[in-house]
């Protein structure tokens, strides 16, 4: 088993700690010995690699810079480097650990009572329990202040109607925190057991990114819960958006792990196919360009999200500076899959074993993803058009005939429809047969 050697142009290794590149080194291990041999697989089925979470537990990577309650104290900096690691081997991986700590554990944490603290906190840290965030609703996603979820008091109890929507882990979570109004319309959590009457979860099926987690609609119908399971610190939208920030601080470390996988394979493969003069594409100046803007990038990504992590640590954060971090670092990744991802390798199969699921895995981090499924392929035909050749039909005539060998400046050259290739090769200027795939 070959370990990741990392993508590091800058440097800045130099900027960490030895106890930082021990976390990462422990997670790189972790990922190359036990994610990327399964997850293959695990993708093509759209099934969650379950058999995972005692390990992720044992090698503390939930709630992994939470403090107390048997949570590992991580630096922010220690656990964005987990997040990449994970989010190397597969985004549903990562965003399994993100939900369990960012979503789940934090809100009890930052807004739980002592009792709800010592009851689920070690459970979930553990991986005995686990957890789902359940804030987003059919009709409101972007805009969760407008939530049609309701939780009416009545005497020791609370009874919440409602429906969740997009949920992670939503079925195979033993406790939900739900998010749902009050009488007097603030947004307050409830933490919501597995196998309370009125609740149930049934899970999205054919996704097109993010295949390898459990993603679910919840139902609440008269569901009663004990008025102690609602999270008394939080006291309106501000909490769940204050989760949502810390989920965000974990995609956008993740991503890098995404980005860097996409250019390692891209890397290597460009080193090893050869073409035109039996030389590497690497040695082709367009794909150095390619190969050269994903390292670029990829190298500003890791700064922000290594300053931010500091920032961080520092308790200086702003919610504005991880949303940049997020907004950034993920369409970094996105293009990186982009450029990796050419029509002749992916027709080919010739990428190597974790290819398929690099680029979707990175799509549905860019919200709104309700994509028609061949989006991605509709809009890479664009980027990249075929040339078909047409002749102008008015100039179709006679001598339009005759002349036609040298005429290429009476062609109008179009994109191809739907980017299938045109019956008859391209003509090009200079009289070579345009031999792209
Ligand atoms: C795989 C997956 C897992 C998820 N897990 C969870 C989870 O665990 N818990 C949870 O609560 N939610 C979860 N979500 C939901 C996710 O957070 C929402 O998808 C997100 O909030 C966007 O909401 P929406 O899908 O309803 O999009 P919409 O709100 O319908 O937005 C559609 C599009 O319109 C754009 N748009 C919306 N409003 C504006 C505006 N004002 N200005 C400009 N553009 C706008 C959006 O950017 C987007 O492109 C998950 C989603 C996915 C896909």
């Amino acid at each position: 088993m070959t370990t990741f050697p990392g993508v590091d142009f800058l440097e800045l290794d130099s900027e960490l700690s030895d106890e930082e590149k021990l976390v990462r080194r422990t997670a790189r291990q972790f990922v190359d010995e036990n994610v990327i041999p399964i997850i293959e697989k695990h993708n093509r089925e759209a099934t969650f690699p379950i058999e995972l979470v005692p390990q992720m537990a044992e090698l503390g990577f939930f709630g992994a810079n939470l403090s107390g309650y048997g949570c590992a104290a991580m630096s922010n900096v220690a656990y964005g480097l987990v997040m990449q690691e994970l989010e190397r081997g597969d985004s549903g991986l990562r965003s399994f650990v993100s939900v369990q700590s960012a979503l789940v554990m934090y809100p009890i944490h930052a807004y739980g009572s002592d009792a709800q603290k010592e009851k689920w906190l070690p459970r979930l840290q553990s991986g005995k329990a686990i957890g789902c965030f359940g804030l987003t609703e059919p009709q409101f996603g972007s805009n969760p202040g407008g939530m049609l979820s309701r939780a009416v008091r009545r005497g020791d109890r609370y009874v919440l109607n409602g429906e969740k929507m997009w949920i992670t882990n939503g079925s195979i979570a033993d406790l939900a925190v739900i998010w749902a109004k009050t009488e007097d319309g603030a947004v307050r959590g409830f933490l919501v057991e597995r196998g309370t009457p009125g609740f149930s979860a049934k899970d999205v099926h054919g996704k097109w990114s993010l295949r390898a987690s459990v993603t679910s609609g919840l139902t609440l119908i008269d569901c009663e819960i004990p008025a102690v399971n609602l999270l008394p610190g939080a006291t309106g939208l501000e909490a769940p958006l204050s989760c949502l920030t810390q989920a965000r601080y974990g995609i956008g470390w993740g991503v890098l792990g995404a980005a860097m996988a996409c250019y390692h394979t891209a890397l290597d493969y460009a080193k090893t196919r050869k073409q035109f003069g039996n030389r590497p594409i690497a040695s082709h100046q367009l794909v150095q360009q390619k190969l050269v803007w994903m390292v670029t990038e990829l190298s500003k990504a890791q700064l922000l999200a290594l300053h931010c992590g500091r920032l961080k640590d520092k308790g200086r954060v702003d919610f504005a500076q991880i949303s940049m971090l997020k907004m950034n670092n993920v369409w970094m990744a996105l293009e990186t899959a982009r450029r990796r991802h050419s029509r002749r390798q992916r027709h080919r199969g010739r990428l190597l074993h974790h290819a398929p699921h690099e680029q979707s895995r990175i799509g549905l981090h860019v919200r709104g993803h309700a994509r028609h499924p061949r989006a991605d392929h509709r809009r890479t035909h664009h980027r990249h058009p075929r040339i078909r050749v047409v002749p102008t039909k008015k100039k179709k005539t006679a001598r339009f005939s005759r002349r036609k060998s040298q005429a290429v400046s009476k062609f109008d050259i179009l994109p191809s429809r739907g980017g299938r290739a045109s019956s008859s090769p391209a003509r090009v200027p200079n009289g070579r047969r345009d031999r792209s795939p």
